[in-house]
């Protein structure tokens, strides 16, 4: 008897495709061998994937893999000019200073997205890190916002004055 239904052999194609093995495959399809899934494959040209993909031994189509993507990863391949770029930007940076005054919305931009005249206040740890992004202040590297951070040594007392000012404008 043939246990190969057309809808087996649909269901064995689309797992293939998916990357299974063939002891998965024989599993998942039930009531076949680990060795006919192998066998139908070969017949079928189907080329399995995993540990036990028997030898190719005629041009079979390779079909075509699934491709995973990690979303979100950050493009962390070491580029040594955009890294020591970043270096540079970190060691300039001063250390964030707590401040009153909201701060504005970041557009999170990686330094690779990051154009003249964008904010360059970095945030975040440097794996993932990214930049403020928002239009700098005239003859600047940083937004107002950030500008105002980065001068922001006055003392406690000083900054609230200002901000006392500020409210009162
Ligand atoms: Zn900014």
């Amino acid at each position: 008897m043939n246990p190969w239904t057309v809808e087996k052999i649909e269901t064995l194609r689309r797992l293939v495709a998916d990357g299974f093995s063939a002891s998965h495959i024989a599993k998942e399809l039930g009531g076949v061998s680990r060795n006919a899934v192998i066998g139908k494959c070969t017949r079928l040209g189907l080329k399995l994937h995993g540990a036990d993909t028997p030898t190719p031994s005629q041009k079979a189509p390779v079909p075509k893999r699934a491709i995973v993507r990690t979303p979100r990863m950050p493009k962390s391949k070491a580029d040594p000019v955009a890294l020591a770029g970043l270096q540079e930007l970190l060691d300039r940076a001063p250390p964030p200073v707590v401040d009153a005054l909201p701060a504005p919305k970041s557009l999170g931009l990686t330094l690779t997205e990051l154009e003249a005249g964008d904010c360059r206040w970095p945030e975040g740890e440097r794996a993932d890190i990214t930049f403020c992004g928002r239009n700098v202040e005239q003859g600047r590297s940083y937004c107002p916002y950030h500008v105002r951070l980065s001068r922001g040594k006055g003392t406690e007392s000083e900054r609230r004055a200002g901000r006392e000012l500020m409210r009162a404008a």
